[in-house]
């Protein structure tokens, strides 16, 4: 089959950890194309993780909201824009427990109106065949739901069993998407990844909370029993396969994207610390520092993902293991705490002299 070869791609939610990320794969691994970041910068969002790219005459920023119709086909027409990466989106289970409502909104109303775009613009107006435009949209292996210890991992066949208003409205999105594919013959793809881990991510997500509270000898709090288990994906290794599955992968299919890092919280933590006490030590081990807290309501116990079908017909597979990836992202964390800890003492400076 052909390589789908995009020309102009709109990135939403590029100024979050994930899109951040891959708007820099872009630019220094693939292709020369106009990259427009849509965001409405969220507390997740941060327009710093991009701040060397501005210069970049083909990459525009652009703030505003997925749910915002006319902007959003605007924006396609002014950029001829052939290809939608969707990473935009609400994206902490925490957050979804105590107000599910902007879930439903940005997630679940949000994709259903790119996509409704992207039907207007590319099958109505334009015209183009399904070999001159890409629907990609970013999934989450939680829309699977919750596996005990002894399940086997999910393949996208798999029913969907998402369980907490996070995961039910990303379920409810892909189906959208698959909709506009069964419908209309939007040339859609979609791919379900595991818990991606590395540079630029919110400092509440699991990895970025026990590296902080490391480098400022805070408590490491780790839910309930600290047994749930997650698949840990360095993002770079994430970016490579969307990259593999936007060229190659088939209309309207989705695709398992993990590592095969399953991993309790308390190992992963343990780990964090451990490795901590190689690169910074200090008297004490950090594994000093852990700490359980009450557990997250409705706390999915496993996920875990058959990755079967991107390794044998799209011949990706992950690069970079659990520690060479933790190592990168502790380097990262503390290069960026010691910056934060300058600020600080810059800003007391200029406090006292005014
Ligand atoms: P993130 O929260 O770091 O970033 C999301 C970005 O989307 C933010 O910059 C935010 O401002 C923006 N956004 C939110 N609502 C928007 C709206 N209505 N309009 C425009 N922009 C909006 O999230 P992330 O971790 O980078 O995740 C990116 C995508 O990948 C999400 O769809 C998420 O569900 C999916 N995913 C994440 C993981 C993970 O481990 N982080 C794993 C699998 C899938």
């Amino acid at each position: 089959m052909r390589r789908f070869k995009p020309q102009n791609i709109l990135i939403t939610g590029g100024a979050g950890f994930i899109g951040a990320n891959f708007i820099r794969h872009c630019c220094t691994h693939f292709l020369p194309y106009n990259i427009i970041n849509l965001d409405n910068l969220t507390y997740a969002a941060n327009l710093e993780n991009l701040q060397d790219l501005y210069t970049e005459d083909r990459f525009v920023f652009i703030e505003g909201d997925i749910c915002d119709a006319d902007l959003i086909f605007k924006l396609l027409r002014k950029y001829k824009i052939d290809t939608i990466i969707n990473f935009a989106a609400e994206s902490h289970v925490d957050r979804s427990i105590h107000d599910p409502l902007i879930f439903a909104k940005s997630n679940v109303l949000g994709t259903a109106n790119l996509l409704e775009a992207a039907r207007q613009y590319w099958l109505t107006e334009l015209k183009l065949s399904a070999t001159d435009c890409r629907f990609y949209h970013i999934s989450t292996d939680e829309v699977f739901g919750s596996l005990s210890l002894t399940n086997a991992a999910r393949t996208e066949e798999h029913r969907y069993q998402p369980r907490s208003p996070y995961s039910a409205s990303k379920a409810s999105a892909d189906h959208f998407v698959h909709a506009y594919h069964h419908t209309y013959g939007l040339p859609v793809v979609l791919s379900h990844c595991s818990n991606n881990y590395g540079p630029y991510q919110h400092p509440e997500k699991f990895i970025p909370t026990i590296i902080h509270a490391c480098l400022n000898g805070q408590a490491i709090p780790i839910y309930g029993t600290g047994n749930n288990i997650r698949d840990w994906i360095y993002v770079e290794d994430h970016c490579r396969a969307i990259q593999t599955i936007l060229e190659q992968g088939q209309l309207g299919q989705s695709y398992n994207i993990a590592a095969n890092n399953q991993v309790d919280n308390n190992t992963l933590a343990q780990e964090i610390c451990l490795l901590m006490d190689e690169l910074l030590p200090q008297q004490q081990s950090y594994t000093t520092l852990i700490t359980y807290v009450p557990d997250r309501l409705g706390h999915d116990l496993r996920y875990a993902l058959d990755t079967t079908k991107i390794r044998t017909t799209l011949s990706w597979s992950p690069q970079i293991d659990l520690r060479a990836g933790l190592i990168k992202t502790i380097a990262y964390y503390m290069k960026t705490n010691k910056l934060e800890q300058r600020n600080a003492k810059i800003s007391t400076i200029n406090r006292a002299m005014i």
